[in-house]
């Protein structure tokens, strides 16, 4: 089954998650416990990362095979190109296929700062060159990354758009980085249609779960965080379980505006737990698939 096909054929909004490959005994026992909660749901399809530096390679490999074979769930493989070289990335596309893998989520990743571990020359230098490969030569179903505020590295939000609309020419569809208000997706939307785009794009929902890691990963992606938003949150620093609630409340009403709006989807990234994203799907679904 291809994301695009359960994008097109859907009788209501989908809902995905997003999971990360464990390394380690705890870490392992996690995303387990996280399954475990997550089978409740009826969860259309699981996302897996990709080390920006190729370090997960055979981690992400393991963990797309296991979650169809032992748990049912539909995988898409993220993949990036900033950690290899394309020879690297048409094995690691054989395999997959071979396998019967038919998504993927194309990114660049975050080109390591070294330059020793720079690619060469001719190398793929943007997620655009994987989704082409992937889909032109695989025949797989790609997703790949779009940023409602822009990427941090485009000189402004419309260079950005410029080079989504270009990477949804080819991908089939999009999921986004999270945000915090609604009108940052409908601004996106906005800038693709103006562009003839109408490529799906799904919402990436993120409840916070501590300030000092929401303002890390709202830096790294250029994210703002509303003073609304702030305020609220920070009424709990020192609370984690009022924390936990108020970060989930935060993502329950900004995903009720989103379906209000008539979103394909929600892809809520669990960050390997599963009790906020349970709470989201019961609070927006009730215990659909239970
Ligand atoms: P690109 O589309 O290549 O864009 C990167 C920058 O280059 C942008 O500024 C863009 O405007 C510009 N650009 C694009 N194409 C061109 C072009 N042809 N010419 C000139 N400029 C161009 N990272 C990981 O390492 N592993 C993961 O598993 C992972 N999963 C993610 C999942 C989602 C849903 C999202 C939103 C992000 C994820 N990321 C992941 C982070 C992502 O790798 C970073 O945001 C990265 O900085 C950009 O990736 P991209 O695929 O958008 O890159």
């Amino acid at each position: 089954m291809r994301v695009d096909e359960l994008i097109a054929n859907r009788s209501r909004p989908l809902f995905s998650v997003e999971l990360w490959p464990p390394r380690s005994p705890a870490a392992e026992a996690r995303l387990e416990a996280a399954l475990a909660g997550l089978s409740r749901l009826e969860v259309d399809f699981a996302s897996i990362t990709y080390g920006a530096g190729g370090s997960t390679r055979e981690h992400t490999h393991e963990l797309v095979i296991r979650l169809r074979r032992d748990y049912g769930l539909l995988p898409v493989a993220h993949l990036v190109t900033a950690a290899h070289t394309q020879a690297d990335l048409e094995a690691i596309l054989e395999r997959y296929t071979r396998q019967g893998i038919e998504n993927l989520l194309a990114l660049r990743g975050d080109p390591p700062l070294e330059a020793s571990c720079a690619l060469a020359p001719g190398e793929f230098n943007h997620a655009i060159d994987l989704a082409r490969l992937a889909s032109r030569k695989y025949s797989m179903c790609v997703g790949v990354a779009a940023h409602p505020e822009g990427h941090p590295e485009a000189p402004d939000f419309e260079a950005d758009m410029d080079r989504l609309a270009e990477k949804l020419e080819v991908a089939d569809y999009a999921i986004t980085q999270f945000f915090y208000t609604a009108d940052r997706y409908a601004r996106l939307r906005d800038a693709l249609a103006k562009r003839g785009v109408d490529k799906p794009v799904l919402p990436g929902i993120m409840a916070p779960t501590s300030l000092s890691t929401l303002r890390r990963m709202a830096e790294l992606s250029g994210t703002s965080i509303p003073a609304k938003v702030a305020a609220r949150l920070e009424r709990f620093e020192g609370d984690p379980a009022g924390f936990q609630a108020e970060g989930t409340q935060i993502a329950i009403e900004l995903c009720s505006e989103l379906l209000a709006m008539g979103v394909e989807g929600l892809h809520v990234f669990t960050m390997n737990q599963a009790a906020t994203t349970v709470a989201i799907h019961e609070a927006l679904f009730g215990s659909r698939g239970a």
